[in-house]
């Protein structure tokens, strides 16, 4: 198509919008704002927002909204016309700087995790210009943080936008310790792959789990999965083809970058990938992917299914979070570089990342934790529970010699060479790559495997900011205190890789013996929700969180709170909707085929013939038992939840009661419901199987 560059962005209040449509004064100081935080005066606003709600207009927007995340992990909106009368009872459509700026919704009906008690009801929205707006669907969409009247984060934005202050701050350091005049602030960038199942509308209609769940809470294995592996990469069937294209289409209106799309491993698994972009606009693009996949899947007769693990037994969903730290003006510090001064740089950068992810393992794993992550991490998918990071060979031989000392006789003609002249060119390749390590180099960035598909990927970003803030921080202590530079970097490396080499694993993540050996190695293996959830409020990330000015205490708390009721939430609807689909469609369909076996028995013996009739009667034996099995299943069911939904006074028991009791009582009750599908003749069975939503063309 010709007009694809036109397409691109053309809903987007973006740079070139704001340089046509601003007046250069405006369009200055609104630059200064976004790219170097300079506060934004109130007669920029008004300009600012005369001219979007123009271009908004000529777009077709009739609204604008206030967009933003609070902690229920989705977007939000509230939508203003910009109507206003006039005396002749007629209108005028107008949008003031102060509009634009902040925006009051009520916060009392979102996520506080007490943070409402203490602060009152009363929240505010502010505009994020760093994000540009967008038109979608008749109205102007605006960026923006969500906070309490005193300032507290009550989304998911602010921390992220803290943290990349803090990184950015503490980068800034190591880089003029290192010379660098030239570089003004450091910017996180990240690239997000966005992994999804495809599932016909029809058939999702049926499945009262995917409607209240988002996942299967039963369905016996299809005769075929993922084991000939013909999905991942195959040819794109032609209606998802077409629902790929939409997609494209949609996004890139809005200046989403979708990049590459593919086929995944998991029958009707797919995947898309952006190009990446800095973290903040990163994390709201992928909002956007992720609500623009529901509603274009809608379209093609479709649901896109988000959830980390829909189907059992074969693979669920994640996000691979590419990761890496640029300078404003273009220079990736996860970049080796060619001469031997940015090497060293780059390796300093390198361990400071290794040291982070070492220091703050539980941290980073708790920031991939939710209900639906539970099904993948520590349950033998990819990537396990276990963080480590793959650095591939050659890295980790160079930092074995860099651990070995022979750094001290390379130092020649002032110019610190750390055991190797130049760093030999890293592979960028794909095929080199690990692809079971949850934290792994991958040439100029890192790639983050843990983050769960359904997710805002702003909890691991901000995490992944601010634990490498914290390293950074600490080298930048002795780089600018150092008398003799080369040799306090050539100690400091040589102490990071004797104290954080315990993380680095580049062998099969997935293996049993890795479980063990990252025991010895005092590597946390963290399995639950429940258990990450209780890293936000030790005294390490309290500290850590509250020293780069990320997060509060009373913040991480509330965060704390939130997670949990949000797991009890979560699985108590679950277990309801396996008590309902078993009481009211699957023992009923049991019932009824009991009934026609056992009718074609007494038929057979009224003939009077003498027949053996072992077929129907050894099938009545094992579906009756199996029905037995489910109806006290489902009583066992029925009473771990009411006791689990009594345990309000303490949050945590509470969790771990539906973890320990509800979670693993729905899976006894799936075991005899799966066994029962296997015996009951498919007309009789309620809901579509697993053959049929996932092989369903
Ligand atoms: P893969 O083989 O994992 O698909 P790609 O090279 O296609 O690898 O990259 C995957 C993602 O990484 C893309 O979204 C890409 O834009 C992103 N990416 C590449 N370079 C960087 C970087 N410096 N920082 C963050 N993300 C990056
Ligand atoms: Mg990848």
């Amino acid at each position: 198509m010709s007009n694809l560059s036109e397409l691109f962005g053309s809903n987007v209040f973006n740079d070139f919008v704001m340089r046509e449509r601003l007046p250069k004064a405006t369009y200055k100081a609104i630059k200064k704002t976004i790219d170097e935080g300079v506060p934004l005066g109130q007669d920029v606003a008004e300009v600012v927002a005369s001219a979007m709600k123009d271009w908004a207009i000529e777009k077709g927007a009739t609204h604008f909204t206030h967009w933003f995340q609070p902690m229920t992990g989705v977007t939000a909106e509230k939508h203003d016309s910009f109507i206003s009368p006039t005396a002749d009872g007629k209108i005028i459509l107008e949008f003031s700087g102060k509009e634009l700026i902040k925006g009051e919704p009520d916060a009392s009906s979102f996520p506080s995790g007490g943070l409402r008690a203490t602060f009152e009801a009363r929240g505010y929205t502010a505009w994020d210009c760093t994000s540009p707006a967008f038109v979608k669907e008749n109205t102007l969409f605006i960026p923006t943080a969500f906070c309490s009247y005193t300032g507290e984060a009550l989304d998911k934005k602010t921390p992220l936008l803290r943290s990349m202050e803090a990184l950015s701050k503490q980068a800034m350091r190591v880089l003029k310790s290192f010379g660098n005049n030239t570089s003004k602030r450091v910017i996180t960038t990240v690239g997000p792959e966005q992994e999804y199942f495809l599932i016909d509308k029809e058939m999702y209609k049926q499945r009262k789990d995917l409607v209240f769940t988002g996942r299967t809470l039963f369905g016996a294995p299809a005769p075929k999965g993922q084991e000939l592996e013909d999905h991942y990469f195959g040819t794109l069937k032609e209606k998802i083809s077409a629902f790929m294209h939409e997609l494209d289409m949609e996004l890139w209106k809005l200046g989403v970058s979708a990049k590459t799309k593919h086929n995944e491993v998991a029958p009707s698994q797919h995947e898309l990938a952006p190009i990446f972009s800095t973290t903040n606009i990163a994390t709201d693009h992928n909002q956007l992917v992720m609500e623009t996949m529901r509603k274009v899947a809608n379209r093609h007769d479709l649901v896109c299914l988000l959830h980390e693990k829909p189907f059992a037994g074969v693979n669920g969903s994640g996000k691979h979070n590419n990761w890496s730290m640029t300078t404003d003006d273009g220079m990736n510090l996860l970049d080796p570089g060619k001469t031997p001064h940015e090497n060293v740089q780059f390796l300093v950068m390198l361990c400071a990342v290794i040291g982070a992810v070492d220091d703050y393992a539980e941290l980073l794993r708790l920031s991939a934790a939710n209900p639906g992550n539970d099904h993948r991490l520590g349950a033998n998918e990819a990537p396990p529970a276990i963080i480590s990071v793959f650095l591939g060979e050659q890295l980790t031989d160079i930092l074995n010699q860099l651990k070995n000392g022979c750094a001290k006789s390379c130092i020649q003609g002032g110019e610190l060479k750390i055991g190797v002249n130049t760093l030999p060119a890293l592979p960028k390749d794909s095929t080199d790559r690990n692809r079971t390590s949850p934290f792994a180099f991958t040439g100029n960035k890192f790639e983050f495997r843990m983050v769960p598909s359904s997710a805002t990927i702003s909890k691991s970003n901000y995490t992944l900011n601010t634990i490498v803030a914290e390293s950074l921080c600490n080298i930048a202590d002795r780089l600018e205190n150092a008398s003799d530079f080369d040799s306090e970097v050539e100690a400091l490396l040589k102490e990071m890789v004797v104290k954080h080499e315990k993380i680095i694993f580049n062998g099969n993540n997935y293996a049993e013996e890795w479980i063990e050996e990252a025991a010895k190695r005092n590597l946390p293996n963290i399995t639950s929700t429940v258990d990450a959830a209780k890293e936000i409020i030790t005294e390490k990330s309290i500290s850590l969180f509250k020293k780069h000015s990320v997060l509060s205490k009373a913040e991480l708390e509330s965060r704390y709170e939130i997670m949990l009721e949000q797991y009890v939430k979560t699985i108590n609807i679950e277990g309801l909707t396996a008590l309902e689909m078993a009481k009211r469609q699957i023992l009923p369909a049991g019932i009824a085929f009991v009934q026609a076996v056992a009718d074609s028995v007494n038929s057979v013996k009224a003939t009077g013939i003498d027949i053996d009739i072992s077929a129907q009667t050894e099938l009545l034996v094992e579906l009756v038992g199996a029905l037995n099995g489910l109806k006290k299943e489902i009583k066992e069911l029925e009473a771990v939840i009411f006791k689990a939904s009594e345990m309000e006074d303490d949050i945590y028991k509470q969790a771990c009661c539906y973890r320990d009791g509800v979670f693993t009582r729905m899976n006894d009750l799936r075991a005899y419901a799966d066994k029962l599908e296997i015996l009951v003749d498919k007309d009789y069975w309620p809901i579509p199987t697993y053959g049929d939503m996932l092989f369903n063309d």
